[in-house]
């Protein structure tokens, strides 16, 4: 695999008063009188750079980070080519808007995006800042494209906090309480999730959608199923095999879209450009955002062409979407993963995962189960093997254990008893493997 050359030390270096210095304790006391509580930060320290691997706070702390900004610093949070195409974009234009002044930058994105996609046809990209704003449009494409208003989504679902997006995730404690009434025509349907559904086949999962749809809400309705290929902040939940499949194929028949929310899956992350790549399936809309643009927001619809034949000019669009700078971003951060082979990277990322993390399943009682692909794998945490009840403080003090000792990770899932790893792929697998050696030793001492 190619080299990769560090501007920072790939190093955990904690000074005296870590977590939070005298620095970070300042601009704490700063950001509680200018920022709410409801937007709230895993680290107590303020970072000042990143780099590969680690991120470096405002008292010179330098921190593994497992969490890649959720899984959005991909190729690192300051990858050379991003940084130099980023200054040089900068210094031509800022912005003029895609919609009154067009540019390359954004033709360019949308070409790369219809070719690294999966499925060979005709297709078109429309770009936007965040991935809530993608999945808001993707869901308003499909409806277009069908004249039908019915959205499926699934249990333990995320798509985002916007008002739509709300309304198709499923997980209310923090992302919905307080924040209704919530957009109508949204009709959830259970997951194949096989560490909680007694390890059910994928096309049996996907028949029981399939009944429910149809009897609950009639195919002819449906505009879209809307699905991530590997749920996120639902657990790192992935469905049984022939699941995604299966309702693919019920989609092309019934004349409904099926759009794969690839924000967080998406770029390099599962080993596969795209996670959809692993199951065999051609989306007719993906969504992306996230690892799209080495930290810049960026964020797109990619799919078949004829889908955005019947909306209107004008229809899609937003005065930001498509930033020049962020394109550029874009364009240098796949040149990036593919020049630095970052696919095989996050494949090599889970041979050693998995080296590290399989045993501890058998060996105990409380380690439910160990799942996900390439760099985006995680562990779900259970009271005991026999009931599989969740276990979130489990996760909560795992993930506490780690902080304090110089390893950024986080937590997710439904019941928050999961602990995710979203390492920047192109962190040091001797780096990596000592993260991994403080996780491990967290999930001894203070799991059970
Ligand atoms: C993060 C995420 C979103 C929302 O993206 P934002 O940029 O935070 O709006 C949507 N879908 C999935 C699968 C995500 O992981």
């Amino acid at each position: 695999m190619p080299e990769i050359t560090y501007r920072l030390p790939q190093e955990i270096k904690l000074t005296s008063n870590y977590p939070q210095g005298a620095e970070s304790a300042k601009l704490a006391e700063r950001r509680a009188a200018a920022v709410p509580a409801g937007v709230a930060s895993t680290a107590p320290f303020y970072a000042v750079d990143a780099d590969g691997g680690v991120i470096v706070d405002a008292d010179g702390n330098s921190v593994v980070d497992l969490g890649s900004g959720i899984a959005v610093t991909t190729v690192g949070a300051s990858a050379p080519k991003v940084v130099e195409a980023v200054q040089e974009a900068v210094s031509h234009f800022t912005h003029t808007c895609f919609m009154v002044t067009p540019y390359e930058g954004y033709v360019a994105v949308a070409e790369k995006l219809n070719e690294l996609t999966p499925g060979d046809f005709e297709k078109r990209s429309v770009l936007f800042n965040s991935g809530a704003e993608a999945v808001e449009n993707a869901v308003k494409i499909a409806r277009s494209a069908t004249g039908r208003n019915a959205i499926v989504v699934f249990d333990h679902a995320y798509h985002g906090r916007t008002n739509l997006t709300m309304a198709l995730t499923a997980k209310a404690a923090p992302y919905k309480q307080g924040f209704g009434p919530f957009a109508s025509e949204v009709y959830r349907v259970p997951m194949s999730y096989p560490f909680r559904d007694g390890n059910r086949g994928g096309k049996e999962a996907a028949a029981e959608v399939i009944s429910q749809i149809e009897k609950q809400i009639g195919a002819d309705y449906i505009a879209a199923v809307l699905i991530e290929p590997i749920q996120g902040e639902g657990g790192f939940i992935v469905p049984a095999d022939g699941f995604l499949p299966e309702l693919v194929n019920w989609c092309r028949e019934h004349g409904v879209v099926f759009i794969a929310d690839e924000v967080q899956a998406g770029f390099c992350r599962t080993g596969k450009w795209f996670a959809s790549e692993h199951e065999g399936i051609e989306p007719d809309l993906i969504t992306t955002a996230k690892g799209i643009a080495g930290g810049m927001p960026l964020s797109a619809v990619t799919g078949r062409a004829e889908l955005f034949d019947k909306v209107q000019a004008g229809g899609l669009g937003g005065t930001y979407g498509g930033n020049p700078v962020a394109c550029a971003a874009s364009l240098a951060a796949i040149e990036t993963m593919e020049e630095w082979k970052l696919n095989d990277r996050a494949t090599r990322i889970e041979e050693i995962v998995r080296e590290k993390l399989e045993p501890l399943v058998d060996e105990l009682d409380y380690v439910g189960e160990l799942r996900g692909r390439g760099a985006m794998m995680a562990l779900e945490f259970v009271s005991d093997s026999t009931s599989q009840n969740p276990h979130p403080t489990a996760a909560k003090d795992i993930a506490a254990y780690c902080l304090e000792r110089g390893v950024l990770i986080l937590t997710t899932g439904t019941y928050g008893n999961v602990v995710r790893l979203l390492p920047p792929l192109t962190i040091s697998e001797e780096l990596l493997g000592e993260a991994l050696d403080i996780f491990v030793e967290g999930i001894r001492s203070v799991g059970q």
